[in-house]
């Protein structure tokens, strides 16, 4: 214990120059400009001030979910919103069906039944998104209209695989099926194009820490007009996460709990920056970067875990290691020598792969100095590998150079 004491705090005192390569999927590296916006004193949460920006926030995320109808915003993770979704919709006891696209889809499954629901999950092998005609058939074979839900993660973090949305969305109307949509977009909003009122989402959950570029502690809930009808009928106990004390304050720019103030700054400043670049903009940006990083795992011959073109991920990749190689000991070694952190392999995927987060505030060299943080890595863990990944990538990226206004 004193000798790991001592090494620690050496290792504290030692200075490393230049920036931490923060490249896992989410958190993802915060903008200077959103640290500064953040650095603000502690207000009053039921002052003038306080509604100015209360009313700033609820207005702009909208424009981040393209919706008309109200986002909640809670002081919570992800995780947080997750819950939130299901106990402001359900009652005790309800059927929801799930697709287990990957790590995170199941942890979501195993908080519904923690909650009490009876959640359904339809199994898969973790190497693309969600299958729409398999979601279809069930819901065609629920003729008592048992479910309630449908929910599904737009972009899975454990895998890099984005599911189609609007195809799970005309899954449920060509069944005819009366069940809710509800999407994990978590990772998904702010890098990988998502549109809650054109795609028919009842409600969509997100984070503050993907790809709105915030420090962790932010998360929100989109709502839809049948997701405010279900919140009329629903049994679940809930004060902190409920859209009905939350909404009449919200109408005012006002939260009926303490809000993360400092935060909802942040908040701001990430809407701003978002809309400067355009969305559109921001969504190729990641398609660009997304592109280039799996020309540079091709060329390493390394294998993509993402196994189906049209589900490949804009926000990170997953990289499985040849058979015989320790993942993490790899994403050690990189830490160690090179101060970039990636993406661990999570549950069955440990020890077997790592994920390059590609998301929120990046530009070419920052994907390049990742990726060549991963090719200098191979060299120093042994992993096979061919030479000119990063190589492969810059090609790309030269490419496909957006143009510039002369
Ligand atoms: C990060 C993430 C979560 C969990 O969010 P927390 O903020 O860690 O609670 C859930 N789903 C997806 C798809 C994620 O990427």
């Amino acid at each position: 214990m004193a000798q790991m004491a001592a090494q620690t705090g050496a290792r504290n005192q030692m200075r490393k120059a230049g920036r931490h390569f923060l490249q896992i999927p989410g958190p993802s590296p915060v903008p200077d400009r959103i640290m500064q916006a953040i650095a603000m004193p502690v207000i009053d949460h039921r002052g003038p001030e306080f509604q100015k920006l209360g009313h700033r926030v609820l207005e702009g995320i909208k424009t981040i979910f393209q919706t008309k109808s109200p986002v909640v915003i809670y002081p919570a993770s992800g995780t947080g919103a997750w819950e939130a979704a299901l106990v402001n919709t359900l009652s005790p006891g309800d059927h929801v069906l799930m697709y287990e696209s990957g790590h995170f889809a199941a942890l979501w499954k195993a908080l519904a039944t923690k909650l009490g629901f009876h959640a359904e999950i339809i199994a898969s092998d973790w190497r693309h998104g969600v299958d729409a005609n398999a979601v279809e058939a069930r819901l065609r074979a629920d003729t008592a209209r048992t479910i309630k839900a449908v929910c599904v993660v737009h972009n899975e973090t454990s895998t890099g695989a984005t599911s189609r949305i609007e195809d799970v969305r005309r899954a449920i109307d060509a069944a005819q099926h009366p069940a809710l949509l509800i999407v994990d977009t978590i990772s998904g909003l702010g890098s990988a194009d998502y549109k809650h009122d054109a795609w028919g989402v009842d409600v969509g959950i997100a984070g503050s820490q993907k790809g709105l570029m915030l420090p962790p502690g932010l998360s929100f809930n989109a709502l839809s007009d049948k997701a405010l009808a279900a919140a009329k009928t629903s049994k679940m106990p809930k004060l902190f996460w409920s859209w009905e004390e939350m909404l009449p304050h919200n109408r005012n720019g006002y939260f009926h709990y303490t809000p993360a103030t400092t935060l909802l700054y942040g908040l701001a400043e990430a809407i701003d920056m978002l809309a400067e670049e355009g969305l559109d903009a921001v969504f190729a940006r990641h398609q660009r970067h997304a592109a280039a990083t799996r020309a540079c795992v091709a060329a390493w011959g390394l294998e993509n875990l993402c196994t189906e073109p049209a589900h490949f991920s804009p926000v990170l990749t997953t990289v499985v290691l040849p058979a015989g190689h320790d993942a993490d000991r790899y994403r050690r070694l990189v830490l160690e020598n090179f101060d970039m952190s990636l993406g661990t392999g999570l549950s069955k995927l440990a020890g077997r792969a790592f994920r390059i987060g590609h998301l929120g505030d990046i530009n070419d060299l920052t994907l390049l100095g990742a990726l060549s943080g991963c090719e200098m890595g191979f060299q120093l863990a042994g992993v096979p590998h061919e030479a000119g990944g990063v190589a492969a990538a810059m090609a790309h990226l030269a490419a496909t150079a957006p143009a510039k206004p002369a």
